[in-house]
């Protein structure tokens, strides 16, 4: 981010713009809606910025610029559509210490001006840094549609309100009588008039100060397999809503990100064979959130339903009279398969899919071999790498094909995904040599749809984001 976004109080501050033109007026027009005090300093001024003048709405200068033009300047536009010009008269504003802003020269400007949405005092400021004037354009067209137009009337009313709300308490009941008002009460009464929204709000907080004190609620959510793009929007919206986020070491930076700005976050990273906070911690801590009042949001890789412990975690939450919800997510096969282009099932091929663990709590986890090695068979097998020897050796035993094609796709879904293509009897070296360190999902049964068209691995990597 080479440009910083900021608001500038502007109130009462001098701000001097040199040029008379069309590039002038179009930057004028912004300025105006400010509560700065606006000098322009023109040789040939357009007829709309004398008559601005006439009205007392800025200080016109009908001449070119010169020394001390813009002392005590807290902004300096130079809007000549002319280089030359331009270059000497920033200069000048620079030695006078003002911060120059050159119309159309991004290079030589200390400040560049977003484009904006105006609600005021809703303003939304859209800058590409120059790269793309078009996508800042396009976003601010979307916004215009989204936002609708008494929304800076709302905001303003509810400025005034916001001592009064403050009788509510802090977190969650406040910030719902807010999401009320915003979304609900405040745009039905402006509907009727702009005289109604007071008498609304007065209305709604009465009815949040009677209601009861919210109770604890836990939320386990799926975070799908690490793009933020694979998230649902139940589990956006739960993201939105936490206090805290208590989540597992597959859940990527890019969703946390996505918490509200201010739950509290707790890595409860479980490694599969390393350091580990244990079950017990992690539930204890769940129950010490919930019942303190907060939303606990507990994130987990995946779908939490798939080798999550959620079950476990449910009991205790349940044990405790607490209540909780489930949000799905994308399992990781899912993931795994899409990113391979095939399907997990097929009609005359694999009418049973089979979801199991390499590993369980006592070691390597037995199956149903026999049912695994027939032919046509489709396994997606997690926590798999370490135990690669010994599914190998025990789905040969119970007779499958060594030629029976296997796919391991690493980080499906996320960035750094990686495929690796072999066969069951190569799997166990081939893994060995490809020496994966992240997420791998085995897909027992299933190639890619033509090995030889595969993209290279560089070019998979490329294409996520
Ligand atoms: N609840 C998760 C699974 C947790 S068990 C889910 O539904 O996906 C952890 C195992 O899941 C990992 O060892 C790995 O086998 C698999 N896994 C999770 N995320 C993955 C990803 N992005 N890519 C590949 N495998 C993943």
């Amino acid at each position: 981010m080479q440009h910083f976004p900021i608001f500038l109080d502007l109130q009462g501050r001098r701000v001097v713009l040199a040029g008379g033109g069309n590039a002038a007026l179009a930057k004028l027009r912004l300025l105006l809606k400010t509560e700065a005090r606006l000098t322009v300093i023109a040789a040939d001024p357009a007829p709309e910025i004398r008559a601005w003048a006439a009205e007392h709405r800025l200080a016109l200068i009908a001449r070119a610029m010169a020394p001390g033009d813009a002392l005590c300047a807290a902004l300096f536009y130079a809007a000549h559509e002319d280089a030359t010009e331009d270059a000497r008269a920033a200069a000048l504003a620079r030695a006078d210490g003002a911060l120059v802003n050159i119309v159309d020269n991004l290079e030589d400007s200390a400040f560049i001006t977003p484009a904006i949405v105006d609600r005021d005092p809703v303003t939304v400021a859209i800058g590409t840094e120059g790269a793309a004037p078009v996508l800042a354009r396009a976003i601010k067209a979307d916004l215009e549609e989204r936002l609708p137009a008494g929304l800076g009337t709302l905001a303003r009313i509810g400025k005034a309100f916001r001592a009064a709300a403050e009788r509510l308490p802090f977190g969650e009941p406040r910030r719902r009588f807010w999401r009320d008002y915003y979304f609900d009460a405040g745009p039905r009464a402006l509907a009727k008039g702009a005289a109604h929204v007071q008498a609304a709000l007065e209305t709604l907080l009465d009815r949040s100060l009677a209601r009861t004190p919210r109770a604890p609620f836990v939320e386990f959510v799926g975070a799908g397999p690490g793009d933020p793009d694979l998230l649902t929007l139940k589990a956006r919206k739960a993201l939105d809503r936490a206090d805290v986020v208590i989540h597992d070491r597959l859940v990527s930076p890019a969703i946390l990100d996505l918490a509200r700005r201010e739950a509290t976050i707790i890595d409860a990273g479980k490694e599969g064979f390393g350091p580990s906070m244990a079950q017990q911690d992690i539930t204890a801590l769940i129950l010490a959130h919930a019942t303190d009042g907060a939303h606990v949001v507990r994130l987990k890789g995946g779908d939490p339903g798939v080798f999550g412990r959620l079950d476990e975690e449910i009991e205790t939450v349940e044990d405790a009279g607490i209540a909780y919800g489930i949000v799905p997510g994308i399992t990781a096969a899912s993931a795994a398969a899409a990113s391979l282009g095939r399907s997990l099932t097929r009609r005359g091929r694999n009418g049973a899919l089979r979801i199991v663990t390499g590993h369980d709590a006592r070691g390597f986890a037995e199956q149903d071999w026999a049912a695994l090695a027939k032919p046509g068979a489709i396994t997606a097998i997690y926590m798999g790498k370490r135990a690669a020897r010994f599914l190998q050796g025990r789905l040969m035993m119970h007779g499958a094909d060594p030629a029976t094609p296997v796919s391991v796709v690493e980080n499906a879904g996320r960035p750094g995904e990686r495929l690796l293509p072999t066969n069951l009897g190569a799997l166990s070296a081939d893994l060995d040599d490809a020496q994966l360190t992240g997420p791998a999902v085995i897909l027992l049964g299933l190639a890619p749809p033509e090995a030889a068209a595969l993209p290279a691995l560089p070019q998979l990597e490329e294409a996520l984001p």
